[in-house]
């Protein structure tokens, strides 16, 4: 193949300047106009060409980071796994990367095959290939306006197909990440996992549990707050990953088929809320996975004679901690969890001040639309979500009437364990 076999002209492709967002052609104007390749690619040319709308726009040149640095003040080199520079125009970060090498004696791998560290630049030829799919190495520049594709990345996007660059097998070795990348792209983008590309995934799985939690939880955020949760976790369980993620969530799915509805309302859920625009927290979701795993473990400490209000808290830290191990969540959001799943026990106690303090909660809002999709697979609760739904809304004559009359309950200081949970 000669070098022009790899390059098409503007009026045989599709992706045009109008699609591009302003800040992501000025970058690679002013790159191009310091002397140097400047090209978008990865996500941002390929959903252009799928006609979607990119959410991200990355760009990669030949310029190394401190020569990009010193084109844009309002720049940092970022280094986390590879050095790249973030161009920040307001609340809008480019990314910019240096072509990187694929070369093994400049990468530092560990026994299994696991990448550890690779930072040598090259070619732009050399940058396609430690991409991980095809159809995220095309390469669209403003130059000429051309697409670059140097691995097929156009017929395998023709063929609706998500195919691996290089051996599979060994590309999920160095990075097992990639088959969370292919089970979500695949979802996201309607694409059918190629063969070879997807043969291998079951037998590596156990490779996850390598990956550092921490990349784990951004790779979870992608998964599942981006708009197809619902179908990704469908996707995550038919491809025997899912277990690697949440190892207690779906150890108990098989046999608990009200927890499964829980947790497909809940996804659904929060697919529509991002879908009219809405905000979701991370940990919600987390709290909804977490849900029966939890109520196991109290079940068990209860059992061996704890009481269920010291047992259901014990279990918190625990149930948060184990998961910790494969996703790490971050303080801010175990934080919301814990609340969430502590209102549960106080939200089906309406009576006196308590039920003051609930709704005036800052985490309520949440606690609430937790209850009520629990009370989608268990009719025990549907009696104080409605009350709740009622109460939150009415005026203060109403709620007044809506609370219990007179006497108060004794000795109330004891939590209750929350009602319909066995
Ligand atoms: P999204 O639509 O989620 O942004 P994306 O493909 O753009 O999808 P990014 O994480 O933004 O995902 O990555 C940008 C590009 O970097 C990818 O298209 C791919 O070319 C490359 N890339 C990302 N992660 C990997 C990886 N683990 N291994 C190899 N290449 C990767
Ligand atoms: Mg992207």
């Amino acid at each position: 193949m000669t070098q022009s076999d790899h390059i098409i002209p503007r009026d045989q492709h599709r992706v045009s300047r109008k699609d591009i967002s302003d800040n992501a052609l000025k970058v690679l104007y002013r790159l191009n106009k310091a002397g140097y390749d400047a090209f978008l690619v990865g996500g941002g040319v390929r959903d252009i060409l799928l006609g979607l709308h990119p959410k991200d726009f990355d760009i990669t040149t030949n310029a190394t980071p401190e020569q990009i640095r010193g084109l844009f003040r309002n720049s940092r080199i970022i280094g986390r796994r590879f050095k790249l520079v973030h161009i920040m125009f307001g609340r809008d970060i480019i990314e910019v990367a240096t072509f990187r090498a694929h070369c093994d004696s400049n990468i530092e791998q560990a026994k299994d095959g696991m990448i550890l560290r690779d930072n040598v630049y090259g070619t732009i030829e050399e940058d396609a290939e430690r991409r991980d799919f095809t159809v995220n190495a095309l390469y669209y520049s403003v130059k000429d306006f051309s697409v670059h594709d140097y691995c097929g990345g156009l017929t395998d996007l023709r063929k609706r197909q998500l195919r691996m660059i290089g051996d599979p097998e060994t590309r999920y070795r160095e990075d097992p990440v990639r088959m969370l990348r292919a089970v979500r792209l695949a979802t996201k983008l309607d694409l059918t996992i190629e063969e070879k590309t997807l043969a291998p995934i079951a037998e590596l799985a156990p490779y996850l549990e390598q990956v550092p939690a921490a990349r784990l939880f951004e790779e979870y955020r992608k998964m599942f707050l981006a708009g197809k949760g619902e179908a990704t976790f469908k996707a995550l369980q038919q491809h025997g990953l899912l277990g690697k993620l949440f190892p207690a969530t779906e150890a108990l799915l098989a046999e608990h088929q009200d927890f499964e509805i829980f947790i497909h309302a809940a996804l659904e859920n929060t697919d529509k809320r991002i879908a009219s625009d809405n905000t979701v927290n991370p940990a919600f979701l987390i709290a909804v996975l977490l849900w029966q795993p939890l109520l196991e473990r109290a079940h068990q400490l209860e059992t061996k004679g704890m009481n269920f209000n010291d047992a259901f808290f014990k279990s918190m830290g625990r149930i948060l901690g184990e998961q910790g191990q494969c996703i790490s969540i971050p303080k801010r959001y175990s934080l919301v969890i814990r609340d969430i799943w502590a209102l549960q026990v106080r939200l089906p106690q309406r009576h006196g001040k308590k039920v003051w303090s609930v709704l005036g909660h800052p985490r309520f809002r949440a606690a609430y639309d937790f209850l009520m999709l629990r009370a989608e697979s268990d009719p025990s609760l549907r009696e104080i979500a409605d009350w709740w739904t009622k109460f939150q809304d009415a005026d203060k004559e109403t709620q007044h009437a809506m609370l219990p009359k007179g006497r108060r309950r004794k000795g109330g200081k004891r939590r209750r364990k929350p009602k319909g949970d066995r």
